[in-house]
Formats: C-alpha cells, structure tokens, sequence
C-alpha cells in the first residue's frame, strides 16, 4: 500500500507517516518546497530519509496532478493549510485559499484522474464553534466562529459533495484539539508547557496569556492519526468526530502543566487582553460514540496524559539541544517524542 500525505511537515503529517511506514506502507508527503520543507518533525521521529517528498502548493492544479501521478497512491491525507486559528484572524483570505480552495483543487485532480484511491480531509471541530452545553456529533450544523472554522467548514462540504456526487471514497475526520512535542510553539499548549519547563530551570518570565476560561477537549496527537488511517479502512465511507468526550478549562490545563514543577500557576501567570480573538468559542464538548462504535477507537491518554507527555518531551528536547554531543542521549529523547500510542 502508498499512501500520499499533503502537510507530511507538520505535526500529524509526522506522526501519520511514522505510523503508516509501521503497518508497511510505503509512504510518500508533500510540501510547499521539498527542498525547504520543514522535516525537523520526520528527523525528531527517525524517519525522514524513509519517505519521499514532493513539492506541491495545493492551490496549484499542476503541482498537485504531478504529485497525484508520480506517486500514484492507494489513499491520500489532505493535511495541508494554514492550521492557526489565531493566524486566520489575520491572515483570513491565505487561510481560505489554502483550506477550502487547496481541498476543491486536490479533490477536482483525485476526480479528473479517476483515480481510485481512498481520501481522508482534515476537518475540525472549529467547524461546530460554540456547542454550548451540547456535545457535538457528527449531525451537529456548523456555525464556525473564525475564518479558519469557515474555510474549514467550507473544505468539509466539499468532500461530502464529492463523495456523493462523483462516488469518491472520501472521509472527513472531525477532530477536536490533538497535542504533542511537535506542535509549533505559537499554539498555546506548547506556549505553556516551554514556559513551565523554562521556569523549571529557573526562567523568571511570566507566561502571557488571553482567556483561560475557555474549554476544549484536548487529546494526544500520535493517536488521533490512527482514527484517520481507520477511516480509510471501513467498507463505507463517512464523516467522524475524533476527541477524548472529556473537555477542560485553559486554566485548568496551566495548572496541570505547573502542578508538573509543583507550582501554583498564579504567580506564573500574567493575563494580556491583546492575546483575546475578535470572536472566542467558550464551549467545545464531542460526542465520541460513533468512533468508538464504527472504528472501535477510543482515546487513551486524556488531558493530563496529554500535559504530562509534553511535559517530559520538553525536558528531553532542552537536553538535546543544550548537549547535542551527547548523542548517547538521542534513543531517550527519541522514545519521548516518539508516539506512545
Ligand atoms: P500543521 O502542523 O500546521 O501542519 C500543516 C502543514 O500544512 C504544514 O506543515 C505545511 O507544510 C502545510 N501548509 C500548506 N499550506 C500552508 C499554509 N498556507 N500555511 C501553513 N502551512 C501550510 O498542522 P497539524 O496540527 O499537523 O494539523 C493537520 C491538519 O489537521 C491541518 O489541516 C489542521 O488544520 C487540521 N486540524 C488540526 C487539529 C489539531 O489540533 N492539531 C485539529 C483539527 C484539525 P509545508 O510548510 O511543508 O508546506
């Protein structure tokens, strides 16, 4: 089995590969520049000499049929685009573009070839906005509350569209926040946890943060990439919610991330009003029982499996780069950012 992997880079891209090469595939990415890609994540994981990569913007038809017809691959993950909720603020037209737009490009090539390959798109919670009290499943309509949830939203249609119109076998995967060492620290997880692991070695900075009140169900990435490859293998093709069913406070995950240093988060902690978002979701609750019905899959590590997690990798990743000679070091820090799952 091939499979193809648009935003290989990036956090789940990583992750996917490294799992997919562990059932036998052969796994091929794309990048915007192969030639710049940012592969740190595939050498963090071992296995960046193992996969092939093409360089491929999605926006653009050529690049992408290149990139469908060189590898020609028995299943595609749509990965890619810009995946900042924060950025979409600012950057809203190059989020849509490179969402919506790169989906209907990839999804338009998959249907000019014919090719009969199985496709699963990166959809998100985001799509759902605030929930309120009511868990979100995969009946819930979309009222996203950021240009990233619109583009977003707007990607997920399209491949319901496709699938019914064309008989594509495509999957979306509604999932809700996924962590691990390799999210880029603007994300606010891994902005808290390299603040805890500083002050753990006497950093005297204050964390900045905008409003912690807010909830989301936040699981460990390594596994939600298996959900994905799950999708892929059922006999029909359908739309999934991926969480934990357990949903925590911001403030609640600072604690937990300070409680690894055992200290209180208050004296830490310095709240910034220019941190807020034009429009914030308060709420975020998933209904999991599909998943764990159709694909028998369950998360296993919850929020503070997930903070802990980090947490260790942080520490093991200072030491690496504070001591890069040290190459007896490399197999720990290695099984740290490595997926448990
Ligand atoms: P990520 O680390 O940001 O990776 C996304 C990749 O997309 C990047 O490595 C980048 O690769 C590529 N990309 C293409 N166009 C881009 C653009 N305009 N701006 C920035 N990057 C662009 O994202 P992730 O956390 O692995 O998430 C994977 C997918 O799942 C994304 O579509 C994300 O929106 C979605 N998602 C993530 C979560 C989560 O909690 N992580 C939850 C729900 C949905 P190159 O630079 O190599 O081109």
């Amino acid at each position: 089995m091939r499979a193809l992997i648009y935003g290989i880079s990036g956090q789940d891209g990583a992750y996917l590969a490294e799992f997919l090469l562990r059932q036998g595939y052969e796994v091929c990415g794309a990048s915007r520049d192969a030639e710049i890609a940012r592969s740190e994540n595939l050498r963090r994981l071992g296995i960046a000499e193992q996969v092939k990569i093409y360089s491929t913007t999605l926006t653009d038809f050529r690049s992408v049929l290149i990139s469908l017809d060189q590898a020609a691959p028995d299943e595609i993950y749509n990965l890619a685009g810009q995946s900042s909720v924060s950025l979409s603020f600012e950057q809203p037209v190059e989020t849509m573009h490179s969402i919506a737009h790169g989906t209907l490009n990839l999804l338009e090539c998959v249907r000019y070839r014919n090719a009969k390959c199985k496709f699963y798109n990166a959809s998100s919670s985001e799509c759902f906005g605030d929930v309120g009290r009511s868990r979100a499943n995969e009946e819930m309509p979309f009222r996203p509350r950021s240009p990233y949830g619109v583009a977003k939203s707007a990607a997920h249609w399209q491949v319901v569209n496709y699938r019914e119109s064309y008989g594509i076998f495509a999957c979306n995967g509604i999932l809700f926040n996924h962590e691990s060492p390799l999210r880029p620290p603007r994300f606010v997880t891994r902005k808290v946890i390299s603040a805890v692991a500083a002050i753990a070695r006497g950093g005297k900075e204050k964390l900045t943060l905008g409003c912690t009140s807010i909830l989301r169900d936040w699981g460990w990435a390594p596994e939600y990439v298996q959900a994905m490859w799950r999708m892929l293998q059922q006999p029909k093709a359908e739309d999934f919610v991926i969480a934990t069913g357990e949903s925590h406070s911001l403030q609640e995950f600072v604690d937990e991330a300070f409680a690894c240093i055992g200290e209180e988060s208050a004296q830490h902690v310095a709240r910034d009003e220019r941190m807020l978002r034009p429009s914030e979701i308060q709420y975020s609750y998933a209904d999991v029982r599909k998943a764990e019905k159709t694909l028998g899959w369950r998360a296993k590590n919850k929020m503070s499996d997930v903070v802990r997690l980090m947490f260790e990798a942080e520490l093991a990743l200072y030491e690496a780069e504070s001591h890069p000679w040290q190459s007896v070091r490399k197999p720990k820090i290695r099984r740290a950012l490595k997926s448990t799952a």
